[in-house]
């Protein structure tokens, strides 16, 4: 089939391939589509990415079909302009544009000017009448040529300019002359053919050829495999090449140059949004070689800048370019981003495509595009990338700060938070009770700090991944964190840091930017997300697409508080082994895991029961009307023990029991391997009294709040690690059993379920049978992902990048669900479990329950609901949507 297509100039393009960002890339499609509608496009032809993937695949080679197509092609370009290529008295010239389906910074740069030499140079002179401007062309043709295809060092053409202006004394570009442009080209040429060891090409179509060639090999180089890898972009793709006619945005003071946006990028504002430079070439307003100047009079005046705009400089230019800006719009129905030039007063379009824009931006673009009736609510809800809505939802350093930025490390968990310093989570939770905002600093966080980082504003970490601890649940609290920074280094006993080579102790305040990683001295002031105004328009349209419901994983009345307030429909994991670390209760857990017998456990939980009750109480209090999963106690007990002689001395005075007893016993409790050892269900199996007080906390509560608040409480149990129908089978009845006295003490009664996590691949084998036990699964993909790839996800941060760099797993599986994996463990469990009991009722509430990619596979299995943390809430209702849509 043909692999090069003509645009513009009066080209047909009926074909779709000419249309197909697949076939010709993103420019080469638009500029056609654009070409198409009858926008000013200057003509041109497009070769095919697949070309590309040829002549890399052939070793380089071109074939003899494309150079005769090629020939064509040009053929089309010179009788629309009516100039020939390499014609001494009247030359054509082109740029040669790269062009992937997406656009791809590490690509060719764009040549432009293509096509003069010695000879060619003094015909542009004569039929422009303009000598300067030939001459500036041909000089900046010879230095890009030879920086983008020849190799040779940008900064010695740079430097050989620069010398020419100090010899005349010139500050700016602007002051050369065609003379001293015609002698800077001599110098040009001579330092090609020196670094070269042969002349500058003269031969047109060597030239053409060579920048052909050189935007293929491109496709490989190494800065464009990096930015491949880092953005998902597959290898096979190639890019395509574009060659175009040139128009002159320098051809004296009735031309210029311009890019420019149909609406603010940043705002999102309904006003044209642009720079544009008079007198120049396209790449100088980007190069930043002089000041661009304000496309409209309103920004002009609002930047109070002096010179012109080109709505007030060029009147008919700039009417022509806003006729454009709105046909564009009506045409893609988007915000486009383009770039243009004006010819001795005529418009040219050299560019268009969908803009990049802020969240802000993109949510008050959608809703009032809806209001225009360009799009429907449908489109402007696929339009969002729920993950952008990140961005809005933490309060974020105001741009406009100032920053001394002390250190980096990695971005773990969004939002900024600024606070004094404290080395250790006792002190962070005793400080913030005397209202002071504290950020924790630790060298990495453990189960026992969740107390410290629940009370600090921001997390600090010397070592750990994105998925650390710190990092997972930071991102489940809400929490900005900044995670393996690795230039601080801790000195507990000075009670002191260092970060690179600033030193600082606790209490000093720092600022954290979880977004970016950046640390921070003293407080950078923030601003408040606003969930109001578009943001509500939006979601209230993503809840009208959406199916499933969207719950939260939250565990403390202030997190529920928050997932209520983001939409939240039920929580769907409420984990209770935090409330175990709590300072106050922490010596009777003690107590209880490190009694001999029943009875010692049973008078620990007597104390621990009105506190898990208070717990619960809070929670069902913010949640009434809606379904709350408590899951019973999950971790290794091993990981409640005392630490260090100190805490068993303590420990052993407050319980009465001798320091040699309580560390033989925690001897006892040592695991090898406690992720799969003694923890989930096998500690109610062992330990039923653990799990009888927590459900009695849990109906007790419950029956309290519903005849407090007259609302439904709808508490549901899940029992985690299950493995087989037996498990649940004894737990269920002592669940049962308790919920039964319970409601005979209390002369009340309350709807609830007893259900279990799959989060074990026997489990999810076994769901048929499970579900007879069950009247909920909720899927723990979590854990799932560990037993199934056995993989610890605490130790996964060493060798995950570089599966993930190697194409082992497309993404991190603790990120997004491992679909082809561990996703069909999830199908089968679901229907498996639906053939058993058709109402069962399905959830997911691992981390993935906040990823888009997984959210859209839960609806493919038609899951009831996804459970994410607080802050993911409407990322999942809006990606629900999509998937529904
Ligand atoms: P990038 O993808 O880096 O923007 P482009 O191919 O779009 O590269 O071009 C770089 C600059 O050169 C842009 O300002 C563009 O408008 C300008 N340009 C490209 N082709 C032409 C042409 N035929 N005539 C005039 N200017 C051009
Ligand atoms: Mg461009
Ligand atoms: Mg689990």
């Amino acid at each position: 089939s043909k692999q090069v297509y003509t645009f513009g100039g009066g080209a047909n393009h009926d074909d779709p391939r000419t249309r197909d960002k697949t076939i010709v890339g993103g420019k080469g499609a638009n500029l056609a589509e654009m070409a198409g509608i009858g926008l000013p496009v200057p003509p041109g032809f497009t070769i095919t990415t697949e070309e590309c993937v040829a002549y890399l695949a052939s070793g380089a080679d071109f074939s003899a079909e494309l150079r005769g197509e090629v020939a064509t092609a040009l053929t089309h370009i010179e009788a629309a302009v009516g100039k020939r290529f390499g014609n001494a008295a009247d030359p054509l010239l082109v740029s040669v544009r790269s062009g992937a389906r997406v656009s791809m910074p590490g690509m060719m740069d764009t040549v432009l000017n293509l096509g003069l030499n010695d000879a060619t140079v003094e015909g542009l002179a004569k039929t422009s009448g303009d000598d300067r401007f030939a001459w500036d062309s041909y000089r900046r043709f010879i230095q890009m040529y030879s920086d983008v295809v020849l190799g040779i060092a940008h900064h010695l053409f740079e430097d050989a300019l620069e010398t020419v202006k100090e010899d005349n004394g010139f500050y700016t570009d602007v002051e050369m002359e065609a003379d001293h442009w015609r002698a800077l080209v001599a110098e040009y040429k001579d330092i090609v053919a020196k670094e070269l060891g042969r002349p500058f090409p003269q031969d047109v179509n060597e030239q053409l050829w060579g920048a052909i060639q050189a935007v293929f090999d491109s496709w490989d180089s190494d800065r464009a495999k990096v930015y491949r890898r880092l953005n998902d972009i597959p290898g096979d793709w190639g890019t395509a090449v574009n060659v175009q006619a040139m128009v002159f945005g320098n051809m004296g003071d009735t031309s210029a140059t311009g890019v420019a946006f149909t609406r603010d990028p940043a705002t999102g504002e309904r006003a044209y949004y642009g720079e544009w430079l008079v007198n120049a070439q396209g790449e100088d307003v980007v190069a930043g070689i002089r000041t661009p100047q304000y496309l409209t009079r309103d920004a002009r005046e609002k930047a109070n800048a002096k010179p012109l705009s080109m709505e007030e400089a060029m009147p008919e230019a700039y009417g022509e370019l806003a006729r454009v800006f709105d046909l564009l719009e009506l045409h893609y129905k988007d915000m486009q981003d383009i770039e243009f030039t004006v010819e001795r007063g005529k418009l040219w379009m050299l560019q268009t495509r969908s803009g990049k824009r802020t969240a802000k931006a993109a949510l008050r673009m959608a809703v009032e595009m809806v209001g225009e009736g360009l799009i429907d609510e449908a489109t402007a809800v696929r339009r969002i990338d729920p993950m952008a809505l990140d961005q809005l939802l933490h309060p974020t350093l105001d741009p406009q700060a100032p920053r001394d930025v002390l250190g980096k490390g990695l971005p773990a968990s969004p939002g900024a938070a600024s606070g004094a310093i404290v080395l250790d989570a006792d002190t962070a939770e005793h400080r913030a009770e005397l209202g002071e905002a504290v950020i924790l600093v630790r060298v990495e966080t453990s189960p026992e700090d969740i107390h410290g980082m629940h009370a600090a504003k921001g997390v600090l970490t010397a070592r750990g991944g994105m998925t650390s601890h710190a990092a997972v649940v930071a991102r489940g609290m809400g929490r900005p964190c900044v995670s393996g920074a690795s230039s601080i280094s801790i000195d507990m006993a000075s009670r002191t840091l260092k970060i690179g080579q600033r030193s600082l102790k606790e209490g000093d305040v720092i600022t954290l930017d979880g977004a970016t990683g950046d640390i921070m001295a003293g407080q950078v002031p923030t601003i408040e997300p606003e969930l109001v105004g578009d943001f509500g328009t939006l979601m209230a349209w993503a809840d009208q697409h959406r199916r499933m419901k969207v719950r939260a994983n939250a565990e403390t009345p202030n997190d529920c508080r928050m997932a209520r307030q983001f939409g939240a429909e039920g929580v769907g994991l409420c984990r209770t082994e935090h409330m175990f670390f709590d300072a106050g209760r922490i010596s009777a857990v003690r107590q209880m895991i490190l009694a001999e017998d029943e009875a010692g456990r049973r008078a620990a939980l007597d104390k621990l029961l009105p506190e898990q009750r208070a717990d619960f109480r809070a929670i069902f209090e913010v949640m009434a009307g809606l379904p709350v999963t408590i899951r019973l106690l999950d971790p290794p007990l091993h990981e409640f023990l005392p630490h260090g002689d100190a805490e068993f001395a303590e420990l052993s005075e407050t319980i009465g029991i001798g320091v040699e007893t309580l560390k033989r016993r925690a001897g006892e409790l040592h695991e090898f391997n406690p992720m799969l050892g003694h923890r989930g269900c096998r500690l109610g199996i062992t330990f039923p009294e653990i799990y009888e007080m927590q459900a009695r906390a849990i109906f007790e509560a419950a029956c309290d709040v519903a005849a407090a608040s007259g609302e439904a409480v709808v508490p549901e149990v899940m029992i985690p690690l299950v493995a087989t129908k037996r498990e649940l089978e004894i737990l269920r009845a002592l669940v049962d059993r308790t919920a039964a006295k319970v409601f005979e003490e209390k002369g009340a009664t309350l709807e609830y379920l007893v259900g279990t996590m799959i989060e074990l691949p026997r489990a999810a084998l076994m769901a048929g049978e499970i579900a007879e036990e069950a009247r909920f699964f909720s899927f723990g993909t979590n854990d799932l992902t560990q037993t199934t790839l056995g993989v610890s996800r605490d130790d996964a941060a060493r060798f995950l990048s570089p599966y993930v760099e190697q194409g082992i797993y497309p993404r991190d599986p603790f990120v997004s669900l491992d679909i082809e994996g561990v996703g069909q463990l999830v199908s089968l469990a679901a229907e498996r479990g639906r053939a058993t009991r058709p109402d069962i009722k399905l959830g997911i509430c691992g981390e993935h329950g906040g990823d888009p990619a997984s959210i859209a596979f839960c609806e493919a299995q038609k899951l009831d609901y996804v459970s994410a943390s607080p802050y993911r809430v409407p990322i999942a209702r809006l990606a629900a949507a999509q998937a529904a849509l």
